[in-house]
């Protein structure tokens, strides 16, 4: 087995039980680009703007909700808490059973696509597919597919991943009190069986000149149909690649900021679990200007964090490291595609 762990971050782990789950949501950026009153979706306000309009279905909790995403992450607010539990004695039993519990596990498996597939989310073989979706550059995975997110005992298999030009989320520190907003946002879906939401997110930085091209993207953005905007969404397989979603992530992140959020898109559902890493993955510039060149701005602004909401009671966590294990079913081959 091919695995390497991620610095252990200082700040350890911590629980996050913020928020009310919503049960089952469907993430689709095949939707309708236009709200009912005709609002690009990128551009629909949260309830600080909200207005008659974003009342209409299916667009009520975009208007209304009190956990909604994105968020400007401010490191330096109060609100931003570790679990105290992460700095309890190592050697008491207890502690560590609970500090196992609640680890963040990344594990993408390597798949290939077949070269007869055609549908997604089918159990026909085909791994994966390449997805213009109208909205976003998207990899949509099938229901064989074995990543997945593990959050301490839950198992979230991962259901796609998609792209965002500039940043959706922005991260406020001591040293950039307006906001870092990168070039680029990557999200990873993952869906519980129950229907609960968990997304992974790795901001795309592009500000380290063109060796920073990243061969998966590159994959990824070369393979994408250019075509879009209308339904069906037009897909590719790829026939043949070998797709390892891991290269997209950073190699190290010191820290994970954890909060509970809402869809991005209509119907902005809220009960999603939101993993940002701290540190971002490294991408040629090049990169960033292929993706807009299918979006050019495909992001939601970012939304109150009604961090002093008696009816949010809202936190941001920082989190202990992701653990990033690479390709874990590739030693037995049973489940290789
Ligand atoms: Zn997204």
């Amino acid at each position: 087995m091919k695995k390497h762990l991620m610095r252990v971050g200082t700040l350890g782990i911590a629980t996050m039980l913020l928020g009310s789950h919503v049960g089952a949501s469907s993430w689709d950026h095949t939707l309708s680009s236009q709200g009912s009153d005709g609002t690009l979706w990128a551009n629909i306000p949260g309830p600080a703007s909200s207005n008659q309009a974003n009342l209409l279905l299916p667009y009520a909790e975009c208007g209304i909700g009190f956990h909604q995403s994105p968020i400007a992450i401010n490191l330096t607010s109060s609100l931003v808490t570790t679990n105290p539990k992460t700095f309890s004695v190592d050697n008491n039993p207890q502690a560590e059973t609970e500090r196992h519990a609640d680890r963040l596990i990344a594990q993408y498996a390597r798949t290939n696509s077949t070269t007869e597939g055609t549908a997604i989310s089918t159990d026909d073989g085909n791994a994966y597919v390449f997805l213009n979706t109208g909205h976003a550059v998207q990899v949509a995975f099938s229901k064989g597919y074995p990543g997945r997110l593990l959050v301490g005992r839950d198992v979230y298999p991962l259901v796609q991943f998609h792209f965002h030009t500039p940043s959706e989320h922005i991260v406020e520190t001591k040293s950039h009190p307006a906001g870092i907003q990168y070039a680029g946002e990557l999200h990873f879906v993952h869906q519980r069986e129950d229907g609960k939401l968990a997304v992974l997110t790795v901001f795309l930085d592009d500000s380290h000149g063109s060796a920073t091209e990243n061969p998966i993207l590159k994959m990824i953005i070369d393979h994408t149909p250019k075509e879009s905007e209308h339904h069906p969404a037009f897909n590719s397989t790829g026939a043949g690649l070998s797709l390892d979603p891991s290269r997209l992530i950073p190699l190290e992140s010191e820290h994970v900021f954890a909060y509970a959020g809402s869809l991005t898109t209509p119907p902005c559902s809220e009960g999603v679990s939101w993993y940002i890493l701290s540190e971002p993955s490294r991408v040629a510039p090049d990169q960033i200007q292929q993706l807009r060149k299918f979006y050019h701005s495909n992001s939601r602004v970012v939304q109150n964090t009604n961090y002093s909401n008696t009816n949010a009671q809202r936190t941001v966590t920082i989190r202990e490291h992701l653990h990033v294990d690479q390709d874990h079913d590739r030693d037995d081959g049973s489940k290789r595609y």
